[in-house]
């Protein structure tokens, strides 16, 4: 049987040193302060809207919501993120994407100031997150699979990881990271031949690809850790991820549960952020 690798024990670390951090903050007089911004009512939007609300309130991080209409004016979102970059009480500012269509998403992206993009939303932090400059945040998905591995004490240095996905929200910066953790890393895709056997030469594989199951038994062998990104609806109406956990557990090492492995600790990274923003401003 693996070793579940649960998103719960990753973030209760995690809150601990974020409690503290507050702590410190608060006693300057300052109160990190998230701002959340949605454009209409996307239940997705809505439901990590209360996850990370809920999380905030845990943590004594004041949350702010600027509800925006489903048809509101490119001109009108601007000026919300230029008030909100003016708004010395905000610190960071989660923005849900995608917007809809009559928005030039690039252009409202990169609207918002680096040290307040907590999520890695401007081409300035996700700069970042390949110079290793500190410019803005890393994003907060693929820095939860490198808490989960750095929590559980899996050392990456000579290791072979393979991330199965190659979008810039995940896939692209999570194998960014673990070349910064010393790992040799390969990248999967949807062109990538014989991913089976790519998969089963690595130690760490981390999936972020968006289809339920696609990491099935011959995918991987003993002695893998896996870390599994997705979040999909089963056809039971069951939350699952990418890998078949029913078949995989069995054989590997290690394995994040879905639900119950990534996405816990997602949250807790943005909250993080956020009071990593107000320390920084407040040095
Ligand atoms: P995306 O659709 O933008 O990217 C998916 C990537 O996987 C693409 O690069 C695509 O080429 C690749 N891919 C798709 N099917 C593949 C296949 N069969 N074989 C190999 N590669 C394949 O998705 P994303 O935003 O990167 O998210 C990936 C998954 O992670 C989704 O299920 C999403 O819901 C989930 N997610 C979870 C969290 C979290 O906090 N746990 C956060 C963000 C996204």
């Amino acid at each position: 049987m693996a070793k579940q690798l649960l998103g719960k024990e990753v973030t209760a670390a995690l809150n601990e040193k974020i409690k503290a951090n507050v702590a410190e903050l608060q006693a300057k007089g300052v109160d990190p302060t998230l701002c959340i911004i949605r454009v209409g009512e996307n239940p997705s939007d809505i439901s990590y809207e209360r996850g990370a609300t809920k999380r905030c309130e845990t943590l004594g991080v004041a949350c702010e919501k600027i509800l925006l209409p489903e048809d509101v004016s490119q001109d009108e979102l601007l000026a919300t993120i230029d008030k909100v970059n003016k708004d010395d009480k905000i610190h960071g500012v989660l923005l849900f994407r995608p917007l809809p269509k009559h928005l030039d998403q690039a252009v409202i992206e990169n609207a918002l100031a680096a040290e307040k993009d907590v999520d890695c939303m401007t081409d300035l932090s996700m700069s970042g997150v390949f110079t290793g400059k500190k410019i803005g945040f890393p994003p907060c998905t693929p820095q939860a699979c490198m808490e989960i591995l750095d929590h559980y004490g899996i050392d990456c240095t000579g290791k072979k990881a393979v991330v199965i996905g190659r979008s810039l929200v995940v896939g692209k910066p999570a194998a960014m990271m673990l070349v910064k953790k010393n790992a040799t890393v390969t990248i999967c895709h949807t062109r990538t031949v014989d991913m089976p056997s790519v998969a089963k030469e690595a130690d760490i594989v981390i999936v972020a690809a968006g289809r339920a199951g696609v990491v099935g038994a011959d995918y991987v062998r003993e002695g893998q850790t896996i870390i599994d990104v997705g979040i999909n609806v089963n056809a039971e109406g069951k939350l699952c991820g990418d890998v078949d956990y029913a078949a995989v557990e069995p054989i590997v090492d290690a394995i994040t549960p879905v639900p119950g492995g990534v996405g816990s600790v997602t949250t807790s990274v943005l909250v993080g952020h956020v009071v990593e923003a107000a320390m920084r401003k407040a040095q």
